[in-house]
This record gives C-alpha cells, structure tokens and sequence, in this order.
C-alpha cells in the first residue's frame, strides 16, 4: 500500500469522472451530495479508488434500464471523539435478499452470468487494510446502501 494523506472528495470525484461513460452506457445519473471537502485521511488513492469504482459499478449493474446513484459525504463524530470520514453509495436498483445479504463480500459469490465475485471481498479486504469498515443496508424492491468509514487525519485529536 502506496499510504498518504488524500482527500476523499477528491477521489471520489476521480472514481466518478473514470466512470463518466460507464454511467451513461447504464442510463444512470450519479449525484454527489458534499457539504465541503472531506477532510483528509490516511489512505493508498488508487486502491480507494478501486473501492469506489467496484460500488458504483455494482450499483450500475443492479439497476436494470437505469437509475440513480447518490453519494454522500459525511464526517462522524465529533472531537474529542474520533472522526470518521462515511461515504455511502445508494442506488435505487432491486435491493438484496435478507438471506444474500450475509454472502456478497465472500470471496466468487455472484448472481451475475458473467460475475467474479470477487468485487466486494476486495473492496472489503481494501477497507480493512486502511483502518475502516464497510456497511450495506439494502430493502428489496427499494436499494441498497454500501458505506465506507475510515479514520481522519488527526480526527482523533
Ligand atoms: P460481481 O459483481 O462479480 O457479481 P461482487 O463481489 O462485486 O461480484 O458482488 C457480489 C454480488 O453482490 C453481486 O453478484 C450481486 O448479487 C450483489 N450486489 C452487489 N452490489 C449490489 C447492489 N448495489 N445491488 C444489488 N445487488 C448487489
Ligand atoms: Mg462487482
């Protein structure tokens, strides 16, 4: 891991931009919901990157004929508590079974003729390796939500 001090906002915005036309081939509008830039954390950009475009790009192909992508920034907690940097992606696509829930981050679980599997026990695997966590709430027939948290630089002071 190449480890430095990058601006999540910043990567995101970069995730997104990579995944312009991607978007677009899926009729899906992505909206970025920023308050301000997030403050910096501690974190190798291009495996982050990966991390987001492996969500959007699942998000792209659970939303047959098109849909809407919405991510949020948001900064948790509050000093003398550590900060935490949450940036949740939620599509408005078929959801996930209670049941599946519990199996998409193991390793080659797909639902996907042509699926690996492997998208979300590596964006798992990245998050853990940081310092972070990944959360997914989902409601069939309405969305499903991935977050990632990860420490701020200096968010525990
Ligand atoms: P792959 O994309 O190759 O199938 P992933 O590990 O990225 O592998 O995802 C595993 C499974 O989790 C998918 O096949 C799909 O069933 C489910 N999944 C992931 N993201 C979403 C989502 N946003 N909406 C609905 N199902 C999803
Ligand atoms: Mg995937």
């Amino acid at each position: 891991l190449k480890m430095q001090a990058v601006s999540p906002s910043t990567v995101v915005d970069t995730a997104v931009k990579l995944l312009c036309y991607r978007l677009q081939s899926y009729n899906v509008k992505a909206t970025i919901h920023r308050n301000s830039e997030l403050p910096a954390i501690n974190a190798d950009p291009d495996q982050f990157k990966e991390v987001l475009v492996n969500l959007v790009v699942n998000a792209c192909e659970a939303m047959t004929g098109g849909g809407a992508i919405d991510i949020h920034e948001r900064v948790l907690g509050s000093p003398p508590n550590r900060q935490l940097a949450e940036i949740s992606i939620t599509d408005d696509g078929p959801g996930i079974p209670p049941a599946a829930v519990k199996k998409v981050f193991d390793p080659f679980y797909t639902t996907k003729e042509e699926g690996t599997g492997l998208g979300l026990s590596i964006v798992a695997r990245i998050i853990r390796e940081h310092g972070g966590h990944v959360d997914l709430t989902s409601v069939e027939g309405r969305g499903t939500t991935f977050s990632i948290v990860l420490p701020i630089i200096g968010g525990n002071l």
